[in-house]
């Protein structure tokens, strides 16, 4: 499944224009050692990029304009990776991060940076992907300021923290330190929303209380692996979920009665079972505890449904954001007809579905697409439909079934969007083509094949996960002549 949460792994170091030639020789450098860096900007995963003797030092918690003293933590062939020891000449735009595990968890990069500054940092890294990619144009493109949020915290609605009994007995959720398999407890998180980590502490106390068995990873026995809260904003209902190692839960009922009594504002608790040592937070089964066995969340009029797996942005507030630049992206005129592309549990499609003749979408997680439907009925829309699939697969089968779509609006995860989808559109020609984007790596490189056909009115970036170095962005395409 697209997994928003997961760490940006692009490939940015090797595609460096900055690197030095090959024929330089390589800088002798040890691990531990110190030097003075200057911060010259920030590279795509909030990181500090300074150089040392032409080598590029990647250092995160560094800003730019910065003056530190740099240590050395890994030596790789084309840049070095550092932390600061010392700030020597601090930015006039670094604050003290709320969170006092901020450095040391995935998901909080830019907490030490004023939030107008987080702004012009995400629209710069649209700038530096398009740089490094150079789609035809590129120089041109119209990129807009991006759109943040009034209060940059408490907008989370999900939680998934991973649980641990550590030395002493005591049960730990929290997130990974970063590049480790450590779990950080957190017990406050400040871009959570705070029914979110209510739910979260409350659970991980009972956890403590009835002495559940914890799964330990190295032993390979216990029960409990994770935990997953997910709030709806709009409608209060508030889901929890289990993820265990097995299909027994131990002492069930009186877990769930003490969650009945206690946490009144949980409406769904579900099991997801995942046995042994996997990658993969995510098991295929998932069972029903008590309460709905879906939450609902209210999104500009429409009500969605979510099941326990399917996939919605984490900002609610900014949500309503996004999805308002994507449909203004698309302008679209009755009569036309629409592929929401990449289509989890239907929120972009379905808010066009009042002025679409058609809409249809897909996505390739079952119940995402069950959802979907379902939400469709719910709302009394008839012209949406939805089915499960990858986008590069059903898009030229329909095609081939004689459905030519006006517009395409296309969500991919992180990895963006498949070279026979960007054939197929290429071949297909719709008029109108939106591309939300969560990672502006992979947009840039979708956008060299793209821009032959299409023309980029703009790109608005926007921010859903503020503190983050994460950067959304909608992007405006129209078919050439
Ligand atoms: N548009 C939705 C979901 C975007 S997330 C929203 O705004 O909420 C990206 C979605 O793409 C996920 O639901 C994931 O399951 C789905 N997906 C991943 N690979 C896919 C593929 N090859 N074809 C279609 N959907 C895919």
């Amino acid at each position: 499944m697209a997994n928003y949460d997961s760490r940006n792994h692009s490939n940015q170091y090797h595609q460096n224009n900055r690197r030095p030639r090959q024929e330089e020789p390589s800088v002798q450098v040890e691990v531990g050692q110190r030097f003075p860096l200057t911060i010259k900007r920030m590279g795509i995963n909030g990181e500090g990029i300074g150089y040392y003797k032409r080598m590029a030092v990647f250092i995160p918690g560094a800003l730019t304009g910065e003056e530190v003293v740099a240590e050395v933590t890994s030596v790789a062939q084309r840049f070095l990776r550092a932390k600061i020891h010392r700030i020597r000449l601090a930015s006039p735009h670094r604050v003290d991060p709320r969170d006092s595990y901020a450095d040391e968890v995935g998901g909080f990069e830019l907490e030490h940076l004023a939030y107008p500054e987080q702004l012009k940092f995400k629209r710069d890294i649209v700038s530096q992907s398009l740089e490094r990619y150079q789609p035809v144009g590129f120089k041109h493109f119209d990129l807009r300021p991006t759109l943040g949020m009034a209060d940059p915290y408490g907008y989370r609605n999900k939680a998934q923290f991973q649980v641990r009994r550590n030395a002493d007995g005591q049960i730990e959720a929290g997130l990974y330190a970063e590049r480790s398999h450590d779990l950080v407890d957190l017990p406050t998180c400040s871009v959570q929303m705070p029914v979110v980590m209510t739910v979260m502490r409350a659970v991980v106390a009972m956890l403590q209380d009835l002495d559940m068995p914890i799964y330990d990873e190295e032993q390979g026995s216990g029960i409990v692996k994770t935990l997953v809260v997910r709030a709806a904003a709009n409608t209060n209902d508030v889901q929890l979920v289990f993820i265990t190692n097995s299909q027994k839960l131990p002492r069930k009922r009186e877990l769930l009665e003490r969650i009945a009594k206690e946490l009144p504002q949980v409406t769904s608790v579900m099991q997801n079972v995942n046995p042994g040592k996997t990658s993969l937070v995510w098991g295929e089964e998932t069972k029903h505890l008590a309460g709905a066995e879906a939450i609902t969340e209210k999104l500009d009029g429409l009500s969605f449904k979510l099941s326990a797996r399917a996939f919605l942005q984490l900002n609610p507030a900014q949500m309503e954001v996004l999805y308002a630049e994507a449909k203004k992206a698309l302008d679209l005129q009755p009569g036309e007809t629409v592929v929401d592309a990449y289509s989890g549990i239907g929120t972009i499609g379905l808010s066009l579905a009042d002025v679409a003749e058609e809409v249809r979408g897909m996505d390739v997680i079952p119940e995402a697409v069950d959802d979907a439907n379902a939400n469709a009925e719910a709302n009394g829309i008839t012209n949406a439909h939805y089915e499960v699939g990858t986008a590069e697969d059903l898009l030229p089968k329909w095609i081939m079934t004689g459905f030519h779509p006006d517009a395409i609006v296309v969500d991919p995860p992180r990895t963006g969007l498949d070279d026979t989808l960007i054939d197929t559109i290429l071949a297909v020609r719709p008029p109108k083509l939106v591309y939300v984007s969560c990672n502006p790596s992979t947009l840039a490189k979708d956008l060299v094949a793209l821009v032959h056909d299409y023309h980029v009115d703009y790109i608005q970036s926007v921010d859903m996960m503020p503190q983050t170095a994460r950067c959304e962005a909608v992007v405006k395409l129209t078919r050439r002549q």
